[in-house]
């Protein structure tokens, strides 16, 4: 859908609607006062009397066109002075037409005008409007026989169009302030619901608490048993990262706990909350007011924090937006982690959740890359089961599944974050070391098959039974081969001669055993 262009922060649907009644008050007071002019004070001289009918005719023509100008796409901003040009004149100019016996009429006319002008301007042509129609009618007024009463009844006039005026602006700003909101969160809104990653939420959230709150600093917190990570948190125009803190003791943590919204207009007043005491985070200024809501889902719990040095910086409107945002965002996130974990899934094997076949592939051609670009070495070690299916007929196919989970878990607490391990099809299994060389991949296999060795199994009855060995195959690269699939091939040959040697042993590349005598 196009954008509708807006003057002064409304679309021309909303100040037409607005500036309506203004527009008929004034027609039928204009009406009303020329009327009361022809039938009570009817002028003698005949060219007067046309003047006032003709100023009738012409005002009324004139506030018509005010309406049907909003329908179109002239520059409103440009006109808004002009108009007020014309009105100031029309409405001072009609003291020379009109008898000063009914100068209320025409006050209540100012005040109309001042009241439309302000809803479709600022304040300076508003203002300028009243100024100039009261100078000129004063003017005009000056050689009449004004008593003191009077005067101050046109004061009184003038100053109530001033409040008009300000009223109409203070209202409006709000308004604006209120559609700028519902536009801000209507926005974030389409666009957090829509994305998958859970970086691209924060950054959307961020802009949405640039435009909407007037904040020193904020903060999304997401909560585990013992801390709170800062996920997004920006203190007096600096952006940190990586900021954890501990939960006991601080206000977030109260809000998760209770799972309430926090509003400290004043920081300096006590704050009396149960195992709350103040932590400073950020930058050593200390906030004065602060405001913190829940933000949980089914995969997050946490919370959203705006805080200000000025004391009293914030609204209960503030605190709405704030909570929206906040229910809006546990949403968004929940979706992402919530693909997040389906990703995770389909990556995993599910009896072992080591990496499956796919996956391994993807994550090995990663790391070789690397290694590559680093002239570093990547070990590959692949290692099958021997007479595995011998040992699931002696002992049971579910023992034989608590070996394979097993045999997995002592190969993952062998490598590091870095490395990747995958279940490359029934008993056997692949692990990728980068940044490991053939004797470093020889030792990790080693430590491997003694860990396996010492494994206490039990079958179905309690009873121990043995372990089954393994026969592995190391492959190095890029020293041997610098395809990632034939890398496979090599280890997956010497795997098949181990098995082929007898089993139980370890293959490595015969480049390995010149490093290991060259080591020893
Ligand atoms: P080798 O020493 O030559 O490797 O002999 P093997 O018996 O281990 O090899 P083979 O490939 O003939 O048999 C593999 C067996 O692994 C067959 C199957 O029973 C077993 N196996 C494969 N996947 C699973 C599984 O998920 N759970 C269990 N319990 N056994 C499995
Ligand atoms: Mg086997
Ligand atoms: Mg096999």
């Amino acid at each position: 859908m196009q954008k509708q262009e807006k003057h002064q922060g409304f679309k021309p649907q909303e100040n037409l609607v607005s500036i309506l009644p203004s527009i008929i008050a004034g027609i039928f007071i204009l009406s009303a006062s020329i009327a009361t002019v022809l039938i009570y004070f009817p002028p003698l001289n005949p060219i007067y009397k046309i003047a006032i009918i003709l100023y009738w005719i012409l005002g009324c023509l004139y506030l018509a066109f005010y309406y049907f100008f909003f329908t179109t796409s002239l520059n409103k901003s440009r006109f808004t002075w002009i108009n007020s040009i014309i009105l100031g004149i029309a409405l001072g100019g009609i003291s020379f037409l009109i008898p000063m016996e009914i100068d209320h009429l025409l006050y209540t006319l100012l005040i109309i005008a001042a009241m439309s002008t302000s809803i479709i301007s600022t304040r300076g042509p508003s203002y300028f409007l009243v100024f100039s129609a009261a100078t000129i009618h004063f003017i005009t007024r000056l050689q009449d026989q004004v008593s003191n009463p009077q005067w101050m009844t046109h004061i009184g006039l003038v100053i109530a169009s001033f409040m008009a005026i300000e009223t109409i602006q203070q209202l409006k700003k709000v308004a604006r302030e209120q559609i700028n909101r519902l536009e801000i969160i209507n926005e974030l809104s389409k666009q957090i619901v829509s994305t998958l990653n859970t970086n691209q939420v924060f950054s959307l959230l961020n802009a949405a608490f640039q435009n909407a709150l007037e904040a020193d600093a904020y903060y999304i917190g997401i909560a585990d048993e013992e801390d709170i990570h800062l996920e997004l948190f920006y203190d007096d125009g600096e952006f940190y990262e990586n900021i954890k803190v501990k939960r006991k003791g601080t206000l977030a943590n109260w809000v998760i706990t209770n799972q309430q919204e926090l509003f400290l207009p004043d920081l300096r007043q006590n704050v009396e909350l149960d195992d709350v005491e103040m932590v400073v985070i950020g930058k050593q200024k200390t906030s004065l007011s602060w405001m913190g809501v829940p933000m949980r889902g089914v995969h997050v719990d946490g919370v959203m924090s705006i805080s200000s040095y000025r004391p009293n910086a914030f609204h209960r409107s503030d605190m709405e937006l704030l909570s929206t945002i906040a229910q809006r965002a546990a949403l968004a996130l929940d979706n992402t982690y919530q693909h997040a974990l389906v990703e995770q899934q389909a990556r995993l094997d599910s009896l072992t959740h080591v990496y499956n076949h796919g996956y391994f592939i993807k994550a090995l051609g990663e790391q070789a890359e690397i290694c590559l670009a680093q002239n570093q070495t990547l070990s590959l070690i692949m290692l099958d089961i021997d007479h595995f299916k011998q040992y699931n007929d002696t002992f049971g196919h579910l023992t034989g599944d608590e070996i394979l989970v097993s045999l997995c878990d002592i190969i993952r607490s062998h490598i590091k974050n870095t490395d990747a391990v995958g279940r490359w099809g029934g008993e056997e299994f692949v692990v990728s070391l980068p940044n490991t060389t053939g004797p470093q991949a020889m030792q990790v296999a080693e430590r491997i098959c003694a860990t396996m060795a010492s494994l206490k199994v039990r079958n179905t009855s309690h009873i121990t039974i043995p372990v089954p060995t393994m026969s592995m195959g190391i492959a190095m690269f890029p020293s041997e081969t610098d395809k990632i699939i034939k890398l496979i091939d090599i280890a997956d040959k010497r795997l098949y001669t181990a098995k082929k040697r007898g089993r139980n042993q370890i293959e490595p590349a015969t480049a390995f055993w010149d490093e290991t005598k060259e080591i020893n």
